[in-house]
């Protein structure tokens, strides 16, 4: 049976790369747990009159090369567990997309689709009351993530500085354009994984103008990713699903009146002239490029041989097991693996903190040629290594990250 807990998952992820690379045993033991955790019960009034408390979690994992980094997320699903696993992959991703950050990831267990506006106010700010000593713009710099968005960002944003005393906007990226955040990182989740499908499909030798795309989960990362391939590519989305369902159109999709018609209905579910589909039968789709842009374990032992895609861009976090991973390199599927392909939204948040030291903008197009240049040269450094070793692209990715931080956590005499 494929293992589900996420963290087990990324320590077993890193026990691999150690053995291959023989990592001194001291750099693996610091790198198999995080640094810190912070655990925290949140008391918020509820509309009704009723408090209700909601517990939240910050895990910051390892800072050696920079202020840990990463989002927080709104799920009712929430673990610590998935938390700890989170923050460790955005140590790797820091480490892959060359940006001086570590790793961290906050969530709070809580369904925001049934709660009020002044509710998710009162929560995020609430969040940020009980971790505030323990982040900061040279500390850990918390994020967007799954549920969570612009506006809550300038909400925990202005918590924060209330606390401190003074404006910081560099406590946290993803903010509203008005409240300093930067040009392009909306999208650039999706776009970065853009630049890296590009970048794999010359490898792989598909001609993106002719390919088709199916995508998991329609939220942030999946609309854009919907969009951005028929923009920058003129690739057909024949698929798109969310967790309310999937629908199917050979002829393909236009992204933007799917996500009209979610806008209205909550879901892209029965979007008409469609046929619908289940997830499994989403994985099995006769395309070129699959995107699982949701939630983790969606590719499994059990369903990854049913993969005809060439290439797999993981938007989302932890959507492969390792047992489907090992099913999908046998088969000749390339993998971009999560902590790569969904380096651009943490780069663009990086840019968002530079901007906001600086106390000053750039333009969207140099935020995009910055972004490319990131992405390009970590799909290659990480691409060479998968050669080299003749290992799949997420062990390669694993040696990238992992040796980086290895690096800084020797120079800075940790071990
Ligand atoms: N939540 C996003 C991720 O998983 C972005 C993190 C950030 O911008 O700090 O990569």
């Amino acid at each position: 049976m494929s293992e589900k807990n996420p963290f087990v998952i990324a320590q077993t992820q890193l026990d691999k790369c150690a053995e291959i690379l023989h990592l001194d045993p001291a750099v693996h033991a610091i790198l198999r747990v995080p640094r810190r955790e912070i655990h925290v019960s949140i008391p918020v009034r509820m509309d009704d009159g009723s408090l209700r408390v909601f517990q939240g979690f910050r895990v910051q994992y390892n800072d050696a090369k920079g202020p840990t980094k990463g989002g927080i997320r709104f799920h009712p699903d929430e673990t610590i567990d998935t938390v700890r696993a989170l923050s460790a992959w955005m140590t790797w991703k820091c480490a892959v997309a060359d940006i001086p950050l570590g790793g961290a990831k906050g969530g709070v267990i809580c369904d925001p689709k049934s709660m009020s506006v002044g509710e998710l106010e009162r929560l995020s700010r609430g969040y940020i009351q009980a971790v505030w000593q323990f982040i900061g713009p040279d500390r850990d710099v918390p994020a967007p993530d799954v549920y969570t968005n612009p506006q809550i960002m300038a909400w925990m944003m202005d918590e924060y500085s209330r606390c401190a005393g003074k404006n910081q906007f560099g406590v946290i990226t993803g903010k509203p354009l008005p409240v300093g955040g930067t040009l392009g990182r909306g999208d650039a989740t999706a776009r970065g994984g853009m630049f890296a499908i590009r970048e794999a499909a010359e490898v792989c030798g598909v001609d993106l103008s002719r390919a088709r795309v199916a995508i998991q989960g329609y939220g942030n990362a999946g609309f854009y990713a919907a969009k951005l391939c028929r923009e920058l590519f003129g690739a057909k989305v024949v698929a798109v699903s969310d967790s309310q369902g999937g629908i199917y159109n050979p002829d393909g999709l236009v992204p933007e009146t799917v996500q009209e018609f979610k806008d209205k209905t909550c879901s892209v579910a029965n979007f008409p002239r469609c046929e619908p589909i289940t997830n499994e039968e989403m994985l099995g789709l006769d395309i070129e490029i699959l995107i699982p842009a949701a939630l983790e374990n969606v590719i499994t032992g059990e369903n990854a041989s049913t993969v005809k895609a060439r290439i797999i861009a993981e938007l989302a976090n932890g959507p492969t097991t390792p047992d489907a991973d090992d099913i999908l390199f046998a088969n000749g599927v390339h993998v971009i693996p999560d902590f790569l392909c969904n380096a651009g939204g943490v780069t663009v948040s990086y840019f968002e903190m530079v901007q906001n030291f600086y106390m000053y903008y750039w333009e969207e197009a140099l935020v995009y040629e910055r972004l490319d240049k990131k992405m390009t040269l970590a799909y290659h450094a990480v691409h060479l290594v998968s050669k080299q070793y003749q290992i799949n692209m997420r062990q390669a990715a694993y040696i990238v990250a992992v040796q980086r931080v290895a690096e800084a956590m020797k120079l800075r005499g940790w071990v």
